[in-house]
């Protein structure tokens, strides 16, 4: 971006016109008139997705409860597909991702799972920026262990309000860890951790570590065998855009297979002997054997061909086009949204290696009320509180000329002091 960066709309046509992923755009549906800047809380709709939706639909129509073995995807063997598929995205093994549960609940299950407190080490480290959701599975995992969070979960503290150090998270792990869970990417600044370092670290130091992969599959790509991560989580409605009520997804790195799930269900057994209908449960030696119960299977249908868009596009090629885009907002932000009287900041890190999907775009005063005034211009992106403007432009259907837009409507918002048209008040969902 360096070269011949120049912040008029011919400059982002040009850039677009180069863009690789280009032809991807006309495969998703956004909504109509309206620049979609908001992946990062619910991708949008792809054709494929809604044809592979609208075929499980008709399986059901036309087969009722034959689909379970009879669909193309037999409905049975359909979270384990969509593992497989999703491997492909994360750097695993087939049989070590599934497509199962929540978010939320795989964090319970798998933590359930490494949380080891009996050993002596009792103590699980996380941070103080993370998503609250996980913050409270971790506690009531301690909880559930009969221990006290207040003692044995330590957040590592963040020096900037952005971001957490690597080097703190490391000096912070010791004899008493029994287990390191992080998100990949901050939900709010951004920021993209090293995994591969803390796993690293982690090991060195006898603990377990899992990563809320959340805000970075489907955006960045993952080498969880190479790195040795002992496990991961994600949702599946993001920058995976496979829906509302998508599954989400897990990964189990092979060598803990033969570990006990913490919570067991029947769609874990092993798959020839689910239907023996023993009481003796007996897991599936696989990401699969940590399933709960019957998937769903129309969330699922709309998830495979979100999937399949993703690989067809190449995960490596849509991380060097977001990091394009990203560094590109960036850019112009820097020079036209910095000075007086516009006054915005970028609060995520400038290194692409640091950085994951969007960008956290920061002003100290009016930060809510201007992102209702993009939005009534018809501009979704969305606030996290206290400052921040999160913007996600995502390569397979946003474009250069989008992002120069929002900088555009930003610019005359400030200008024209639009913001002071709307109330400080915050709606359920931001
Ligand atoms: C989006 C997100 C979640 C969502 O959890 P659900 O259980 O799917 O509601 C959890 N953690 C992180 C880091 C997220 O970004």
């Amino acid at each position: 971006m360096k070269n011949g960066f120049r912040a008029d709309e011919s400059f982002a046509l040009d850039l677009d016109r180069s863009d690789p992923l280009a032809g991807f755009r006309g495969r998703f549906h956004t909504p109509a008139g309206k620049i979609y800047m908001n992946g990062n809380s619910l991708g949008p709709l792809s054709r494929d997705s809604e044809s592979t939706l609208l075929r499980v639909l008709d399986e059901w129509k036309g087969m009722g409860i034959g689909g379970w073995l009879e669909g193309s995807t037999p409905w049975f063997h359909y979270a384990e597909k969509l593992g497989g598929m999703a491997a492909g995205l994360v750097g695993a093994r087939p049989e070590e991702v599934v497509a199962t549960g929540t978010t939320t609940l795989n964090i319970h299950s798998l933590t359930g799972t490494f949380y080891r407190p009996g050993s002596g080490r009792r103590k699980i480290i996380a941070g103080a920026l993370d998503f609250p959701t996980d913050i409270y599975a971790l506690q009531s995992q301690i909880r559930l262990a009969g221990l006290d969070p207040a003692e044995n979960l330590v957040l590592v503290p963040s020096c900037d309000g952005r971001t957490i150090e690597e080097d703190r998270v490391v000096e912070m792990v010791d004899e008493g860890t029994s287990l390191v869970f992080l998100p990949s990417v901050l939900y709010r600044s951004g920021q993209l951790l090293d995994m591969a370092r803390l796993t690293e670290e982690a090991h060195a130091r006898g603990a377990a570590i899992g990563f809320d992969c959340s805000h970075s599959v489907g955006s960045v790509p993952h080498s969880f065998d190479e790195w040795g991560v002992d496990f991961a989580v994600w949702c599946g409605y993001k920058y995976m855009n496979a829906g509302p009520g998508s599954p989400a997804f897990l990964y189990l790195n092979g060598r803990h297979f033969q570990r006990e799930p913490a919570l067991a269900g029947w769609f874990g057994c092993v798959k020839e002997k689910q239907f023996d209908m023993e009481l003796e449960f007996e897991h599936e030696l696989s990401a699969g054997g940590w399933q709960i119960s019957s998937p769903g299977i129309l969330a699922a249908g709309a998830a495979e061909g979100a999937l399949a868009v993703t690989l067809e596009a190449g995960i490596g090629r849509i991380r060097e086009e977001s990091l394009k885009m990203t560094s590109y907002l960036i850019r112009l932000a820097d020079e036209l949204l910095s000075p007086e009287p516009y006054r915005f900041g970028i609060g995520t890190p400038r290194e692409g290696r640091r950085r994951g999907g969007h960008v956290a775009l920061e002003r100290k005063e009016d930060a809510l009320r201007i992102n209702e005034a993009l939005k009534a211009r018809g501009v979704v992106t969305d606030f996290r509180p206290p400052n921040i403007i999160r913007i996600a432009p995502v390569p397979l259907y946003n474009t250069y000329q989008e992002i120069w837009r929002i900088v555009f409507h930003l610019k005359e918002i400030i200008e024209e002091k639009e913001y002071e048209r709307f109330s400080d008040e915050r709606g359920a969902i931001t």
